[in-house]
């Protein structure tokens, strides 16, 4: 585990610096080839694989992508930003033109280059849920208004009621949007009400029940055009109103509360209106999109090669969860687990070329007519039944893709009570 994260925290970021001007050069294999080399390297540290396992077997088992696709994903998000920031030009070649060559990406974002800004004139306060007991759920003598986002159907929208402005409000925004952008532009839009003559000597009360919105609203940096604008309105009217900003629990069904969540919702199908039309695709979303883009290549290149037949079975696509489970096991088992999932083991021709057998049948049920294959012994090995039954739960397994579905915990329990796995560490 820790040298996975050596590589992937130091080691990659290293390997890969400054490619968003370099990555064309990834196109030839000259070049990829060295670079793959150093990540084979530590693919072989990490597991201690045979050194005769595939690299594109350890890429997708360890859940490294290939360097040349992964370093054009890091590219194109280094490139949004720098766009956001009217510091990059898209060219139509070499490495400007990223952005309209390997990414489905948004024609604007959310993302402003960070704003340092100390300016707070209103207050926000997140009371815990006990204090909630003692709390007013409403100000006398006060402007209460509450807010909500909600988020239904991938379609986004945001509520605002007060009772006393006897305002009840329904946005949509474009469904890019997240509800975190809804629960923040609801507090800007509540502001848009305010009268600053006619509310001057009343407090007013804006309730959210989005924690995240309420201090990212209170945090002195931003690189969120929703925030930095919501937090500019803010600060506008709070010149000459006394703002508070309240955190209130979503469950305590609180009145006011559920009316706006009700508003929210009914925003999600609502049409959207100019002023919100432009609100852009949060940074993460973009980098989510990104990353959903880098595994699927990742995982057409891993399903178009004609080699590593047993691999692609028991390890079909890139499994980030899975792999983290894998990596959890000591240095021997992943070694273990490596060697029967890539069959890349001492058994069969391998065993027989290293003089630990010298018949292909199989050692264990010792029948002349099963050959010694990984499919035999993972799945339908007569001498292993039991085995099989008390790990794994099933006498035997259809095939070899079944593995998939296995526990990385109760696979490595049968490998090791069949011993050869266990034997079958590098030579
Ligand atoms: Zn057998």
């Amino acid at each position: 585990m820790i040298v996975h994260w050596l590589y992937t925290a130091i080691v990659r970021p290293i390997l890969l610096y400054g490619n968003i001007v370099w990555w064309p050069s990834l196109d030839k294999n000259c070049n990829l080839r060295i670079l793959h080399k150093i990540q084979r390297s530590a693919e072989l540290c990490i597991s201690g694989a045979l050194r005769t396992t595939a690299t594109e077997a350890l890429n997708t088992i360890l859940d490294l992508q290939p360097l040349d696709l992964l370093a054009k994903s890091w590219a194109s998000a280094t490139a949004l930003r720098l766009r956001e920031a009217a510091a990059w030009t898209t060219g139509s070649t070499g490495h400007s033109n990223i952005l309209s060559k390997h990414s489905p990406l948004p024609l604007y974002t959310d993302y402003v280059p960070p704003i340092v800004d100390f300016e707070r004139r209103y207050k926000i306060y997140i009371p815990t849920r006990s204090d909630w007991d003692n709390l007013p759920h409403q100000f006398v003598s006060a402007v209460n208004i509450y807010t909500d986002g909600s988020r239904l159907n991938s379609q986004t929208g945001g509520g605002v009621f007060s009772p006393e402005l006897d305002l009840k409000v329904s946005f949509r925004l474009p469904d890019h949007c997240s509800v975190f952008q809804a629960e923040v532009i609801a507090i800007q839009e509540a502001t848009t009400h305010l009268n600053t003559s006619v509310h001057q000597d009343i407090d007013i009360f804006i309730f959210s029940d989005s924690q995240a919105a309420l201090r990212a609203l209170d945090s002195y940096t931003t690189s969120s055009k929703t925030i930095s604008e919501c937090r500019k309105s803010l600060n506008e009217m709070a010149t000459h109103l006394s703002i508070n900003l309240i955190w209130v629990p979503g469950h305590l069904n609180i009145e006011g509360n559920c009316i706006a969540d009700e508003l929210a919702r009914q925003g999600t199908t609502a049409d959207i209106l100019r002023d919100k039309d432009t609100v852009g695709m949060p940074m993460a979303t973009c980098k989510l999109h990104l990353r959903q883009r880098l595994y699927t290549l990742s995982n057409n290149r891993w399903n178009s090669i004609s080699t590593c037949h047993n691999s692609r079975l028991t390890w079909p696509n890139y499994n980030t969860k899975r792999t983290k489970t894998l990596l959890q096991c000591s240095r021997e088992n992943i070694s273990t687990l490596l060697n029967a999932l890539t069959g890349h083991c001492l058994i069969g021709t391998h065993a027989i070329r290293l003089g630990l057998s010298n018949h292909d049948f199989c050692r264990s049920c010792k029948q002349i007519d099963e050959e010694e294959s990984i499919e035999h012994l993972l799945c339908f090995c007569p001498a292993h039944n039991l085995k099989r039954f008390q790990t794994l739960g099933s006498y035997t397994l259809p095939n070899l893709a079944a593995i998939q579905d296995v526990s990385i915990q109760k696979l490595l329990c049968f490998l090791r009570k069949t011993e050869y796995f266990a034997k079958a560490d590098n030579p």
